[in-house]
């Protein structure tokens, strides 16, 4: 009989090396196999011939991700604030005007209406039961209306409606309409509130990591590189009475627990014996990713400061990115300039070849931070959709009628099989933290079970 390892995790983003940590530390026998040929899934740390990097997919972390400072604190990696200066650049009807702070230069109703709704929106996420989100109070209501259809009734000015959708639809990076109102207010309170989320300062996109997120991943997995199987999908997982079989690209392989920590969305190309439960099936159905691209200029220096600016833009639909953010490295040893391009524009925007969409993009980012902004050292740019193995970002979406309808059936073990990633976290759902701390939840209950067996 072939050995039979006491867990086999599937995924090697930050949740499956979060669950490996501690089943190691456990002293748990495990194998970790990654569909890719690299680790840390949606993080992503791309260096160009000169050294200098970007990260294409996750890259801040800010307070309340506990989990995340322990792990940076645990491995000696330095993190270092978000560059928060200057003016910021809000495009509207094609006209580009600057504001310092958080309220853009506009008229004052539309500025009362986006205080108003992003307060209302706000007070509502902190009524959601963040275990239970189908039990709160209004939950079918909530769950029957997207939240396009709540932002639209409530934003009374044109102006107030494209600064809040640019903002949201960063936020989701989806159509708003493709988002259950009560799946949105659990975003929001899964991350504390709707202000962190949207802010630098104080924020979800307070801090970077140096040299990059996925470096971070690495670094967790050095002590059990020898446990890791790379490019090794896996297509098909067996239950037997007392074990599962784990059937991949590099063969067969066994063990008494599995942990599947893979987006909700790719959970269906793998075969299930039996199936999974008729309800985590038709729950699995429902969800669907979001697209984003991250657009990046690398530059000698990020100059946009010497000229007052802080690098962020907020742009309606004429604009080709939703926001834009300064994402040069520590002290702006060089300057990175960052766009964030969602949902419909990013379905235009890759719809065009590379050349041409790094002439758009350069265009845009000259049109804002001046002639010296057309000509960048590096120019990258990356849309999560095309990811066989991502299938879209930041995470899985729940449309109207799904928490109500599935409740919370993702994270439920079933037989020898359980389950982490970033979807199956109540804390900070769609992020890196929730993505360690699902794996982390993952790994105690294989160990709970297996002390009680
Ligand atoms: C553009 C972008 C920006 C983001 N920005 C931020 C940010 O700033 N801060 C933040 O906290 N979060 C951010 N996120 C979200 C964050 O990156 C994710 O929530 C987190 O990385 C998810 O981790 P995970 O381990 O749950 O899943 P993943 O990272 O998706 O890991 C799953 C792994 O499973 C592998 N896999 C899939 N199918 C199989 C299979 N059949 N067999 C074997 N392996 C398989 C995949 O290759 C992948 O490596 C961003 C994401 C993107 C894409």
């Amino acid at each position: 009989m072939a050995k039979i390892f006491d867990c086999i995790i599937i995924g090697g983003g930050f949740s499956g090396l979060a669950a490996a940590r501690i089943l190691q530390k456990a002293g748990k026998t495990f194998l970790l196999l990654e569909a890719r040929d690299r680790l840390g899934g949606r993080t992503h740390t791309q260096t160009f011939s000169d050294g200098k990097y970007v990260d294409i997919g996750g890259q801040w972390i800010g307070p309340t991700q506990d989990r995340m400072y322990a792990l940076c604190r645990e491995y000696g990696i330095e993190w270092y604030e978000t560059y928060n200066e200057g003016q910021n650049l809000l495009d509207m009807n094609k006209v580009v005007r600057p504001y310092i702070g958080l309220i853009p230069k506009m008229d004052v109703a539309s500025l009362i209406n986006i205080d108003w709704v992003l307060k209302k929106l706000e007070r509502m996420a902190k009524k959601i039961p963040l275990e239970t989100p189908w039990k709160a109070k209004n939950a079918k209501q909530l769950d029957s209306i997207s939240l396009e259809a709540y932002v639209r009734k409530h934003c009374f000015t044109n102006n107030c409606y494209k600064v809040v959708r640019a903002g949201l639809e960063t936020v989701y990076a989806c159509e708003l309409n493709e988002v259950s109102m009560l799946h949105a207010l659990f975003y929001i309170r899964s991350g504390t509130s709707l202000n962190v989320l949207l802010s630098i300062k104080d924020g979800a996109q307070q801090h970077r990591l140096k040299g990059g997120m996925q470096p971070l991943a690495e670094r967790m997995a050095k002590t059990f590189i020898d446990h890791i199987r790379l490019q090794t999908p896996v297509r098909e997982i067996r239950q037997e009475t007392d074990h599962a079989m784990v059937v991949s690209d590099a063969g067969e392989f066994n063990a008494k627990k599995i942990i599947v920590a893979i987006p909700p969305t790719l959970l269906s190309s793998i075969r299930f014996t039996p199936e999974l439960p008729l309800i985590k099936r038709q729950l699995l159905d429902k969800l669907s990713m979001g697209i984003v691209g991250k657009i990046f200029a690398v530059y000698e220096k990020p100059f946009w400061r010497e000229a007052g600016f802080s690098g962020q833009v907020v742009a309606d639909d004429h604009g080709l990115f939703q926001t834009m953010f300064d994402s040069s490295p520590a002290h702006g040893e060089y300057g990175v300039l960052l766009g964030f391009c969602i949902a419909h524009r990013a379905r235009d925007f890759f719809s065009f070849p590379e050349a041409q969409r790094q002439e758009l993009a350069l265009k845009t980012f000259e049109h804002y931070f001046g002639a010296e902004a057309s000509k960048p050292l590096h120019y990258k740019d990356h849309c999560w959709a095309e990811e066989a193995w991502s299938k879209g970002c930041y995470a899985g979406i729940y449309p109207t009628g799904a928490w109500t309808n599935f409740h919370s059936t993702l994270a439920e073990p079933t037989g020898h099989l359980h389950f982490a990633g970033t979807e199956t976290s109540a804390i900070w759902y769609g992020y890196i933290e929730g993505a360690v701390r699902a794996g982390e939840r993952a790994a105690s209950e294989i160990i709970h079970t297996s002390s009680h067996s």
